[in-house]
Order: structure tokens, then C-alpha cells, then sequence
């Protein structure tokens, strides 16, 4: 699955909601995040990140990893 990561915080864009066939974007508390269960993984959001906030969940970095469970939290929550 994708996940949304830290530049995403206060970002203003929208654009991945946009591409994503699924609507498995979640609007968070201060950031969006993708609904672990609906992401298809097709990989048409990462691209159009303008902050590269999205990552698959096999590429993130150490302190990135939080981000997976955060994801799914918001998801069901908000
Ligand atoms: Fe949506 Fe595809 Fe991004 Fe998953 S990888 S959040 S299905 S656009």
C-alpha cells in the first residue's frame, strides 16, 4: 500500500485525490492519508505529489514508518 508522509502536512494540493481511481484518500487532521484496505497500490498518486509525500509503504525510511499506522488510524477515524 501507499502511504502519505510528513511533507504532506499543511500541504494544500489535492492532486492525488484526484488521480486515485479508489477515493481512498482520508482527509486528516492536518494532512491526508490513503486507506491501507482500499489502495489498490496502482502508483498513479506518487508522481503527482507536488511535496513527495507519498511513498510506498517498502520505501520509507525509519522515521517514516510511524506513518503506516498513522494512515490507517486516521482512515477508519476520520
Ligand atoms: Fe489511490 Fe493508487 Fe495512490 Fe493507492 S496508489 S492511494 S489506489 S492513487
Amino acid at each position: 500500500t501507499y502511504v502519505v508522509t510528513e511533507n504532506c502536512i499543511r500541504c494544500k494540493y489535492t492532486d492525488c485525490v484526484e488521480v486515485c481511481p479508489v477515493d481512498c484518500f482520508y482527509e486528516g487532521p492536518n494532512f491526508l492519508v490513503i486507506h491501507p484496505d482500499e489502495c489498490i497500490d496502482c502508483g498513479l498518486c506518487e508522481p503527482e505529489c507536488p511535496a513527495d509525500a507519498i511513498l510506498h509503504e517498502d520505501d520509507l525510511s525509519d522515521a517514516q514508518q510511524p506513518y503506516v499506522e498513522l494512515n490507517a488510524e486516521l482512515a477508519e477515524v476520520w
